[in-house]
């Protein structure tokens, strides 16, 4: 693509855009920036972008202006069939995203990962394989960094390790990775790509230019996902839980590929059989890049997980709080109710994608949860869910603050408070981050009060009035829900 001779319209002036406008500047493009949102954060960006050379543009000028460019940089924010990559495209221009360009400009071997859960976990884990291996891997795409701001420091010897969603696939047509890694595919996001079919084959373009020297490393236990291997020309390198496929397995309590033992599945610190797919996973890319076995063990046994995906953050009053913000789906909540250890008061709710939140009360009928409390935008339509499949154990509670407090109330000593909300975090929040820092914020908050509280107590009732001393964890417990009150 020759940059200097072309104008580029970065639309949406977020993570990905500002890095698009800052790699197209770098490269001699012409660059108009467009958002339709107009915050402090933003207006920052577009001064900062400006200072490069960048020229934003009004809403008022946009369709005059937008006729004038040849490519529009598309935020993975913004749907294809948006009026504004539509109209772009009619008109004879090109659509694409940052990853697009990344990809574009990559002239390292890549590995794309992608799937409905575990891209972040699949992708940190096996860029610190790579590492402890002595390769230069840098984890990039969705998990945070975008490809075109790690192309000069990967070069020619790095191995870019790419998270990709669906929102990236939708405007990414040349991405060829050495390995491609389809984690598994479930529903989600079907508020923007309307059916399951038109998911899954979105989920499928990773795989679109591969040749036979490429590999492609994919879930067989997961049937759509094991159906791609049908219409793919790459090498097929399989993962599986279940059964000794050509690939990745489990057996004997070791991680296996290809017949040999790489390492103890006690080496991998994370809990949960969908951990243990992703090790795989990673496993199976590690070892296409001649990883040893002394690596992968050495960086299992150190990987403790991303932060939001069922991390445990603290204790009140004996009651664990489990932030697995990030499960944003029904399948990763399902997943958490599996793999948590101990009874749970489960908080769900947020915004709402478009699917049925019946198999999560099927999967919480079977599992250690002992009460759901129901919160969000789509209080109602989980609380129907609930309803249907039979379940009762439930308390509706619609601000997430108030949520949190009642969950607490309603766990008892030595059981959890598991945040795994299978809902996007967009009704009242930024983000699943910001869910999560939430959640941790009424924890501490919570703890404050008790510790309080307790001061109080014993202020008010010294030992010497006849009330032992023990009074105060005693009333604690009361209001956990053991006591009378
Ligand atoms: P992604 O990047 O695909 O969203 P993450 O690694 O960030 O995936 O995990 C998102 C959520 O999915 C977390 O709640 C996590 O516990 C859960 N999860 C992780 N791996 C898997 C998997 N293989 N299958 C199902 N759920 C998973």
């Amino acid at each position: 693509m020759l940059f200097e001779r072309q104008k580029f319209l970065v639309a949406g002036l977020s993570r990905s855009g500002i890095a698009s406008a800052e790699y197209l500047r770098e490269h001699g493009a012409e660059v108009l920036l467009y958002d339709d949102v107009d915050d402090e954060n933003v207006q920052k960006t577009r001064e900062r972008l400006e200072a490069i050379g960048c020229v934003s543009v009004r809403r008022e000028n946009l369709a005059e202006v937008s006729a004038t460019c040849d490519v529009l940089v598309l935020s993975p924010g913004i749907p294809v069939d948006h009026p504004l990559p539509v109209s772009f495209k009619r008109a004879g221009g090109r659509v694409l995203g940052e990853t697009e360009l990344g990809a574009l400009g990559l002239r390292c071997p890549a590995v794309g990962v992608t799937g409905t859960n575990g891209k972040t976990t699949t992708v940190t884990m096996l860029e610190s394989i790579l590492q402890k291996a002595g390769k230069k891997a840098i984890a990039c795409g969705n998990v945070g960094k975008p490809i075109t701001a790690c192309l000069k420091e990967l070069g020619e010897d790095g191995i870019a390790v790419a998270e990709i969603s669906s929102f990236q696939l939708e405007t990414l047509t040349s991405f060829r990775p050495h390995v491609a890694v389809v984690l598994n595919i479930t529903e989600d996001h079907l508020n923007r790509h309307y059916t399951l079919e038109n998911y899954i084959f979105l989920k499928s373009r990773i795989l679109k230019n591969a040749t036979e020297s490429e590999y492609a490393v994919l879930n067989y236990d997961d049937p759509i996902v094991r159906g791609f291997a049908e219409h793919t020309k790459a090498k097929v390198i399989w993962f599986s839980a279940a059964e000794r496929v050509n690939g990745g397995y489990l057996a004997d309590g070791y991680f296996c590929y290809m017949g040999e033992k790489v390492c103890a599945e006690s080496d991998l610190l994370l809990e949960g059989e969908h951990n243990r797919m992703n090790a795989l996973a990673a496993i199976c890319a590690a070892k296409l890049f001649g990883v040893d076995n002394a690596s992968v063990a050495e960086a299992l046994s150190s990987f403790r997980g991303v932060r939001h995906r069922i991390s445990t953050i603290g204790e009140v009053d004996g009651v664990t709080f489990i932030d697995d913000s990030k499960a944003t789906n029904v399948d990763s909540a399902v997943k958490a109710i599996g793999s948590v250890k101990g009874e749970s008061v489960l908080l769900v709710g947020g915004k709402d994608k478009g699917y049925s939140y019946e198999p999560l009360f099927e999967a919480i009928g079977n599992s250690h949860v002992c009460h759901v409390v129901i919160y969000g935008e789509n209080a109602f339509r989980i609380l129907n869910a609930a309803l249907k499949t039979g379940y009762s154990a439930l308390t509706l509670c619609k601000p997430f603050e108030i949520a949190v407090r009642v969950a607490f109330l309603t766990a008892k000593r030595g059981q959890n408070v598991l945040l795994s909300p299978a809902s996007a975090s967009f009704d009242a929040f930024r983000s699943y981050e910001e869910r999560g820092d939430r959640f941790a914020e009424i924890m501490e908050e919570l703890r404050a009060e008790r510790s309080k509280n307790r001061e109080e107590t014993e202020l008010v009732l010294p030992a010497e009035n006849g009330i032992p001393e023990t009074a105060a964890p005693v009333l604690s417990e009361a209001v956990n829900g053991e006591g009378d009150e």
